[in-house]
């Protein structure tokens, strides 16, 4: 094989992506091994008592009206329609230069942190990883509470991408926060007292929660993750007085296309069971479609809109060998806020076979579009797929649409929007090399748009991946089981620069893109391929924070950099923005665990350190951002090398299959959980099986694999990373004396 290929092929195979959470960091010692030593329960714990009830008028009416009331950030994407541009104008292109620090919060852990801050009243409720809900005085940071859902450990296993959590909502003096574990929980928003706490998942199945709620008329909306690892995706409504279910919506059909008693049973009838089969893998593992991230309410047309994600599992063969559309995989379908009932959806991807999620940020405008230049009411998405959608917000009906990064499975969309797929793109025993890969072309990190310019700026990426399907699926189940491929395309052997190499293949930038010309007006490229999440405001300008610990601001219409500054640890969070005095903040939480972090070590020249902080930003702020330690991993082999030819295969496909999608492909970890080859555990064969198959280590998340692994499989594991170690320090060595 030539090299070039070669290079490609492993680099999309390296980034076999998917990384779940699972582990507390035993070796760390950190704060996640237990719950946070700030909450003493599974209730808040107060350390200031605040004045009154924040946010106990926010309703319908100040939600609709947060356009106009910007030093408030009332909900995930700032406003119902979700464009996460601030009206807050002290801070411009002229004097952003100013912009310091105003104080810095410890968000104790080292796990990935995804939250946009909401701010009310003076307040600020910002979720860190494990679901743990933090209420900040917002002027000055300091901790009014903490409540910690005490989720149990184990269950971390079962996020597909990290312990994260995206934030929380408010709704008249509530709180609210969906768990890992599968709950939604009301809190009282001066206390931390919890006033409710629902179970909205089975418990026996992979569910987890990782989104934001959002709050319509009196109703919490909350959808789930795992369809990874074999779930049935849906979204549901809670009273948000009394946490009882009001409706919910399923994304895939019953598995006997028989009514649910569910709001979705009329659009199964109508639209959806005719696109699936009557047999394959969905009828047992429930076909996925999880709505883990996006739901965006239109109040011109009174439509709750949400993103559904890919099918379970991937490979469409195994899903369903009928080959149809598998509606509403990979779509966005709008609903009514009372009941749930159907109203339309649009599929960006039919038959979804590459987790090409549609689950990402969903932003309403209106764009002069329409005839002589009139406003158009459309919705906005830019999904995993590589293309960017616009479409009409009352009927679905596709607008227009276009590759915003380099793709290689279709020939473009045809007029309804449906894309022209290559043949082959329907990946087989053979390895194909595509682009997206299941990382996707955008990921959860937020878009932003300017109304002012008419400008979505797209956090977006250039990740490959080799894909094939599993000749494994059937014979040998495991948590997870995509039906693709996981070790497709990683050599045995790593020989010296390759590592680098791949590296050089994974782009990342900020992409401002017309919606109306489906076109780019201007990018900036960065180091790390993953990068953040995105702010604009009427100040002109664009925020957005990257791995490598810069948090920048750029001119909103032309991309010139006004400003940088080093917040210390990776970030890839929403940016928010509030007033409170009559200045201006913005701050971003740090931490960028999430399934990058997890899986992708190979990018570790281009990453700070990941530790979860609140960082607030004012005009003549002086503060400083505290150093972090330094975590000195000793980087030497724990054991010499073992193993037969024969054993240390089965231990990289075991690896691949079980392993990688927490500690990294090639047993190369971000050092967000243990690097296995420099792990004392590795080197000592009873500690190894203790842990892997009696799994001592349960309580911190790391599960046994005794249902998947043999002890003989385990061994091989062991004796695989060893090697790696050995293999790793060699390549250092054969680069550094060869020069590069
Ligand atoms: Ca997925």
């Amino acid at each position: 094989m030539r090299g070039s290929l070669r290079n490609s092929l492993l680099a999309a195979a390296l980034l076999s992506l998917a990384a779940c959470g699972g582990q507390g960091s035993e070796e760390r010692g950190g704060a996640d091994a237990a719950p946070s030593e700030n909450a003493t329960g599974a209730s808040a714990s107060s350390t200031q008592t605040p004045a009154a009830s924040p946010g106990a008028d926010v309703n319908a009416a100040r939600i609709s009206a947060a356009r106009s009331t910007p030093e408030d950030w009332l909900s995930y994407g700032g406003t119902y329609d979700e464009q996460r541009h601030s009206g807050l104008s002290a801070v411009t292109t002229e004097n952003v230069a100013d912009l310091g620090v105003a104080w810095t919060y410890e968000l104790s852990t080292a796990r990935g942190v995804e939250s946009t801050p909401i701010v009310v009243d003076g307040v600020m409720y910002v979720t860190s990883a494990w679901s743990v809900v933090h209420a900040l005085d917002a002027k000055t940071g300091e901790e009014l509470w903490v409540y910690d859902p005490e989720v149990p450990r184990e269950r971390g296993v079962n996020a597909c991408c990290d312990v994260v959590n995206r934030g929380v909502a408010i709704w008249e003096g509530k709180v609210f926060v969906g768990t890992i574990d599968g709950r939604l929980v009301a809190l009282d928003s001066g206390s931390g007292a919890v006033l409710w706490d629902t179970l909205t998942v089975d418990l026996s199945k992979p569910y987890t929660i990782t989104g934001a709620p959002r709050v319509v008329k009196g109703r919490v909306l909350i959808g789930n993750g795992g369809a990874e690892l074999g779930v049935r995706g849906y979204i549901s409504a809670y009273n948000a007085d009394t946490g009882d279910m009001d409706w919910r919506f399923y994304t895939a059909p019953n598995p006997n296309k028989q009514p649910d008693g569910a709001a979705s049973d009329s659009a199964f009838e109508t639209v959806g069971n005719v696109t699936w089969g009557d047999e394959g893998a969905w009828t047992t593992d429930g076909g996925g479609g999880t709505v883990w991230d996006s739901i965006v309410y239109d109040e011109v047309n009174d439509l709750i809109l949400f993103g559904v994600g890919n099918g379970s599992p991937w490979n469409r063969d195994i899903r369903d060998p009928a080959g149809g559309d598998n509606l509403f995989l990979s779509s966005i379908v709008a609903v009514r806020p009372e009941s749930g009932e159907y109203v339309w959806h649009f599929q960006t991807t039919p038959g979804d076979n590459w987790d090409y999620t549609a689950t990402q940020t969903i932003i309403l405008a209106d764009l002069p579009m329409g005839e002589n230049g009139a406003l158009r009411r459309v919705a906005m998405q830019a999904p995993k797929n590589g293309f960017f959608y616009v479409i009409d917000a009352a009927s679905g009906e596709f607008v227009s649409g276009n590759n915003f990064v380099p793709q290689t499975w279709t020939t473009g969309l045809d007029e309804n929007g449906r894309p022209r797929e290559v043949e082959g793109a329907r990946y087989g025993a053979d390895i194909i090399l595509q682009s997206p890969g299941p990382l996707g072309a955008h990921n959860w990190h937020p878009m932003a748009f300017n109304p002012d310019l008419n400008l979505a700026y797209i956090p977006a990426q250039e990740i490959p991946q080799a894909f094939a399907s599993d000749p494994r699926f059937l014979d040998d189940p495991v948590r997870w089981n995509t039906g693709a491929d996981f070790d497709a395309g990683t050599p045995p052997d790593i020989p010296p620069g390759v590592i680098k190499a791949v590296r050089g293949t994974l782009k990342g930038r900020l992409l401002a893109w017309d919606p109306i010309k489906q076109e780019a007006r201007w990018s900036v490229e960065h180091r790390s391929a993953w990068n953040g999440g995105v702010l604009s405001t009427a100040g002109g300008l664009v925020f957005q924070g990257q791995l490598d610990g810069t948090f920048t601001a750029y001119d909103a219409a032309t991309g010139e950099q006004k400003w940088q500054h080093d917040v210390k640890s990776g970030a890839a969070s929403g940016p928010g923005t509030y007033e409170i005095d009559g200045e201006q903040y913005i701050t971003i939480t740090t931490g960028w665990g999430s399934a990058y972090g997890l899986v992708v070590g190979l990018d570790l020249d281009n990453a700070a350190p990941t530790l979860g902080k609140v960082v607030t930003f004012k005009l003549g702020g002086t503060g400083t951002i505290p150093e972090p330690d330094a975590v000195a991993i000793e980087r030497k082999p724990a054991a010499e090398l073992f193993g037969t030819p024969a054993m240390l295969e089965t231990g990289r496909i075991a690896y691949h299959r079980n392993c990688q999608v927490c500690h990294g492909s090639l047993a190369i970890s971000s050092g967000i959980l243990p690097d296995l080859r420099w792990s004392a555990i590795t080197g000592n064969a009873e500690a190894w099986n203790s842990v892997l198959i009696e799994g001592t280590l349960a309580s911190n998340g790391m599960v046994s694999f005794a249902e998947y692994l043999s002890a003989e499989d385990a061994e091989a594991v062991r004796a695989y990373v060893t090697k790696r170690a050995h293999e790793t320090l060699a390549n250092e060595a054969a680069e550094a004396a060869s020069g590069n």
